[in-house]
């Protein structure tokens, strides 16, 4: 992290009070700026990196839950991807060596899908084309989030570095949507626990002999999860849990090699493995702060809690946190108003909690290699496949219905 400047003498004043500095375009934090299109708040968006496009907008795949998409669509994302999204119709989900499985059907659940697969690529594109009509909101990039000065009382007073040199930036509500390594979440002493489920993922593109048909695998094995999204380019998208001590290995294997890998780990339910793409590399470390507020400021997305990928969660729970914390601003004399940031911290327990604990039960339960856990893992995938209220549960919280809801997220037909 880039120490603050102990000579804030030379840095220019900062002049107007905005309402909210967004810290972080990636995904969420440019959510978020789209989502207060309108409220008639004076927004600026901050981020570090140069280039055509944040880092984040990868090659990894995105499994966005319903409520991810009805809410992307009310903000007008969805409208601006180049090529249509892959449905998820069916989810199959299964262990190695066990004789449990679920299959889940959303037509079952009256619904076409249960979300749909983008690239984050093409994602990044989207939003930067929605983020390019929006009117209230100002850009700041590449600018970095340097630190805080003294607290001002009714505004927080942040560092930042830009082209032009460092500047001061004064706002009401100063918003962490800076990711995992949050250097906001620093700056404001929020203290994290950190996991690290001593795996590495490797993602990919892959082909195979059968063209995917709507349905996502989901491998559960001792070395750890892997998951086949159906993408919307006749190809899946791979992803390969390693222990940590055998990432090296896998990551200097040629693509036959890696191939047989990622066959043996997931059999021939989805064809024979062709080919596959680039590889890229993620360890899998679980960061969650300890608080998500604190005067006149806020955590959202991976800043206040970074998940294991399994389940494919980590954005659809972070844009519930930016499209909560949107309605709990708009139209409000002081978006800072601690009553306010109270209440959306608030709003965001339950969703947080349930999430969490089904991203951690179901990375942990596949990397627990205990021959004694074995049967209990196996009774627990055919209890869920049997079980009525329990399927409903999981697929429910799975298309991002837990908690309380954000407005966008709701589809027709579904509870408030
Ligand atoms: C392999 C993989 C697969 C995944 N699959 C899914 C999935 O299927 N579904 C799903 O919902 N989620 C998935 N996720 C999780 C998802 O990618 C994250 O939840 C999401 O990227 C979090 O968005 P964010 O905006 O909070 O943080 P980030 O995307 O990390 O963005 C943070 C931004 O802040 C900027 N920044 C950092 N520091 C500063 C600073 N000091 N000043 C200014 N800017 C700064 C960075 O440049 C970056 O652009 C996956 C993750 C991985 C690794």
């Amino acid at each position: 992290m880039t120490k603050p400047d102990p000579s804030p003498a030379r840095l220019p004043d900062p002049g107007t009070t905005h309402d909210v500095v967004i810290i972080g375009g990636g995904l969420v934090g440019a959510s978020l700026a789209i989502a207060l299109e309108g409220s008639g708040l004076d927004v600026v968006l901050l981020e570090a990196s140069a280039g055509d496009m944040p880092e984040v907008f990868d090659e990894r795949n995105l499994s966005f839950a319903e409520a991810t998409v009805n809410a992307l669509s009310g903000l007008g994302v969805m409208q601006h991807l180049q090529g249509p999204p892959a449905p998820i119709r069916r989810i199959h989900v299964s262990r190695s060596g066990d004789f449990g499985r679920v299959r889940l059907d959303a037509a079952d659940y009256g619904r076409e899908a249960f979300g749909q697969v983008v690239v984050a690529r093409d994602f990044g594109h989207a939003l930067e084309a929605r983020l390019a009509t929006l009117d209230g909101v100002r850009r700041m990039r590449p600018a970095r989030f340097l630190g805080l000065e003294e607290d001002a009382g009714d505004a927080r007073v942040l560092r930042v570095a830009g082209e032009g040199g460092e500047r001061r930036l004064r706002t009401r509500l100063l918003v962490g949507a800076d990711g995992a390594a949050s250097a906001v979440r620093d700056v404001l002493g929020i203290g994290t626990r950190v996991d690290d489920y001593g795996q590495v993922l490797f993602v990919a593109r892959l082909r195979t002999d059968r063209a995917p048909d709507g349905t996502a695998y989901e491998r559960l094995g001792d070395s750890g999860p892997a998951a086949l999204l159906p993408r919307g380019d006749r190809q899946y998208g791979l992803v390969l849990a390693v222990p940590a001590g055998e990432a090296a290995r896998v990551a200097e294997m040629d693509e036959g090699a890696f191939l047989q890998l990622a066959q043996r780990r997931f059999g021939w339910r989805a064809g024979r493995f062709l080919s596959c793409g680039p590889r890229s590399a993620y360890p899998a470390v679980r960061t969650l702060a300890n608080e998500l507020v604190r005067p006149r400021a806020a955590l959202v997305g991976n800043a206040a809690q970074a998940i294991h990928p399994v389940g494919a969660q980590g954005f659809n729970l972070g844009l519930r946190d930016a499209l909560t914390l949107a309605e709990e601003i708009r139209g409000a004399p002081d978006c800072g108003d601690p009553a306010l940031l109270a209440r959306h911290a608030a709003r965001r327990a339950a969703d947080r909690e349930r999430t969490l604990a089904f991203s951690d039960g179901l990375a942990r339960v596949t990397a627990n290699p205990s021959p004694l856990l074995r049967p209990l893992r196996s009774l627990g995938l055919v209890g869920l496949g049997l079980s009525g209220s329990l399927r409903a549960g999981l697929v429910g919280g799975a298309m991002g219905y837990r908690g309380d809801v954000p407005v966008l997220c709701r589809g027709p037909g579904v509870a408030a």
